[in-house]
């Protein structure tokens, strides 16, 4: 983890340059801006338009392989085959009763994540991963217990929402960097595919969601950044002792530390966050910790959003009934925390939260 964690992540995010030099060499297209892919083919002798072209194809056509780029002439199309966009391949797709699509991908290098699409009649979310596995090892969560892989590039985090878009044949409204992965470990790669998604793919930041259980300094470090999305962050505990508990990485950031950097986020950001609370039967759902979180909170610019545990078989958590998780929902209303309870969907696909794994 520690290797993780030392990464550099620089709020000035460079676009990666796109060489003219051998195929293998040559990064995915996915994530380049119309500019850069403009120069990119007129590094090829073609003319700037081609730029504009190649873009709308990759973004907006569902193109796998700049060779299918029928308005390319055929000629230079021949010399483009080893160029890669950056699409990933379909291992496995299942519908849940409830339409939520769970969609385990392959990457390039053999890796399959698992992305997310649910659709409601004026909305569809796409829920992505950022790691390949996820090196926190939350003890409720099915992604923690199969360990760290690696972090996703830009463009494989951006084949996610393309491939949920074409496969639903409708456009993406809504992201919610709630998949596999602790996306502020991956900081600059999830801030470039943000900024392509919303620039290239055309997505509103203000509809996307960045989930994070909290890793020191990088809540404010995401701040410089300034984006528009929002925060969510997962708290899920009234008190430190809990919170050690349930999430390993609580040992070394107490949550007094993190909760004051989540102030200092919506001082910098002018933005209010959302607070997770994933709700334990018998464990972190009782009045008390309703009273000791709503202490917590008080004159925060927040919003709890409280998650019914869904059951994983790694675990033996339960959930806690629904009249339970009104009670607790209602004791925090009462001291004036806003609250809204979400029953995460595609539960019987285990596509719902905490339930994300590299397999069916
Ligand atoms: N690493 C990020 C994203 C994780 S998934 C984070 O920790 O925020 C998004 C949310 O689902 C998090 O709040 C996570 O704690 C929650 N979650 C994990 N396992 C769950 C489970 N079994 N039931 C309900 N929610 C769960």
């Amino acid at each position: 983890m520690s290797a993780t964690l030392s990464q550099s992540d620089n709020p000035t995010t460079q676009p990666q340059e796109l060489k003219k030099s051998p195929a293998s060499d040559i990064p995915p297209l996915l994530g380049a801006s119309l500019p850069e892919l403009t120069v990119w083919v007129q590094q090829q002798g073609q003319p700037a338009y081609r730029g504009q072209q190649l873009h709308q194809w990759i973004y907006h056509q569902g193109v796998r392989e700049l060779s299918e780029i029928s308005v390319f002439p055929k000629q230079w199309r021949e010399t483009l085959q080893d160029t890669p966009i950056g699409r990933s391949t379909l291992h496995y797709r299942s519908v849940a009763p409830d339409e939520t699509v769970k969609y385990l991908l392959r990457l390039a290098d053999g890796q399959i994540i698992e992305t997310v699409g649910i659709p409601t009649d004026d909305r569809l979310t796409v829920c992505v991963s950022s790691q390949v596995g996820c090196p926190m090892a939350c003890d409720f969560c099915a992604t923690g217990k199969g360990g760290f892989i690696r972090n996703l590039a830009r463009h494989e985090i951006i084949d996610q929402v393309l491939t949920v878009q074409e496969d639903f044949q409708r456009r993406v409204s809504h992201i919610v960097f709630m998949g596999m992965g602790e996306p502020l470990l991956n900081t600059e790669n999830v801030v470039a595919a943000i900024k392509s998604l919303n620039e290239d793919v055309g997505i509103g930041q203000r509809l996307m969601t960045l989930s994070t259980v909290g890793i020191p300094g990088r809540i404010r470090k995401l701040a410089e950044y300034h984006l528009q999305v929002t925060l969510a962050v997962s708290l899920h505990a009234s008190n430190q002792a809990l919170r050690e508990q349930m999430i390993p990485s609580a040992h070394k950031y107490s949550l007094e530390a993190l909760l004051a950097e989540c102030r200092e986020y919506v001082q910098l950001t002018g933005r209010r966050l959302t607070f997770e609370y994933v709700l334990l039967a018998g464990v972190n759902d009782r009045p008390e910790h309703a009273t000791e979180l709503a202490q917590h909170l008080r004159g925060f610019q927040s919003h709890v959003n409280l998650i019914p545990y869904n059951p994983i078989r790694e675990a033996d958590y339960q959930r806690p009934t629904r009249q339970s998780v009104q009670a607790f929902a209602d004791a925090l209303k009462k001291r004036h925390v806003a609250v809204s309870v979400r029953y995460s969907r595609g539960l019987e696909a285990d596509a719902a939260c905490g339930q994300l794994r590299a397999s069916k």
